[in-house]
């Protein structure tokens, strides 16, 4: 996969293009077991980035997820902002310019660390890190992007069952039970949209 600058804008904008379609599931299952605000900080927090394109795109591929996920801590608020913006940041931090698995499997770690240590939180609590840590997996395996988008997708239904221990939803307890965590959807929406970018490019 080349990331030259038409891939990388494309890659924004699919990122951006999803979080904001979605924008009204995501609040509805915050509704659920939350306050309802994870769409619209989300989708605040994408416009917010698309609002730096095309410049963003001029950025070589560390310096534009850093730049996201800057503007995401400062953009999407909540609990989840400061945790996908750190995710996109630590990612910008440690890939080189042009990653090969290798290299995407030691920065999702490392951003991965960077969410646990910032939430304070561990897979199986219901929140995102139920679906970055098994796709990380898949990705590390040698998944494909169709096998990565799958686990991911498989993830966020997976946080359905359990029992919500950190961030606004474990204030209801058993009651968070049978609903899927927001940040998991979210989570698995940009790996989703981020993957089938990349293997479209990867083909062409
Ligand atoms: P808030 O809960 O402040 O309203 P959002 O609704 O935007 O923020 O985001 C909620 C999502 O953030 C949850 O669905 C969960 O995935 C994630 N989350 C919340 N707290 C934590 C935490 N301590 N560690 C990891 N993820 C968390
Ligand atoms: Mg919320």
């Amino acid at each position: 996969m080349t990331l030259d600058r038409a891939n990388r804008e494309k890659l924004v904008r699919a990122l951006a293009g999803t979080v904001i379609e979605h924008a009204d599931e995501l609040t509805s299952l915050d509704q659920a077991i939350g306050d309802g605000d994870h769409g619209l900080n989300m989708k605040r927090g994408f416009e917010a980035v698309l609002a730096t394109l095309p410049d963003l795109a001029d950025k070589s591929l560390p310096e534009m997820l850093k730049a996201i996920g800057m503007t995401l801590v400062m953009k999407v608020g909540g609990a989840s902002g400061p945790l996908v913006g750190t995710f996109f940041m630590e990612l910008g931090k440690a890939l080189p310019e042009q990653p090969a698995r290798a290299d995407l499997v030691a920065a999702t770690d490392r951003a991965i660390n960077a969410v646990k240590a910032r939430g304070r939180s561990e897979p199986g609590q219901k929140t995102l890190l139920d679906v970055l840590v098994p796709v990380q997996a898949v990705l590390a395996n040698g998944g494909d992007a169709r096998a990565i988008a799958a686990e991911a997708a498989r993830a966020a239904d997976r946080t359905a069952p359990m029992l919500a221990i950190r961030g606004r939803a474990s204030f209801l307890g058993e009651r968070s039970i049978g609903h899927m965590d927001p940040g998991s959807r979210s989570a698995s929406l940009l790996i989703g949209a981020a993957v089938t970018t990349l293997e479209f490019e990867a083909n062409t």
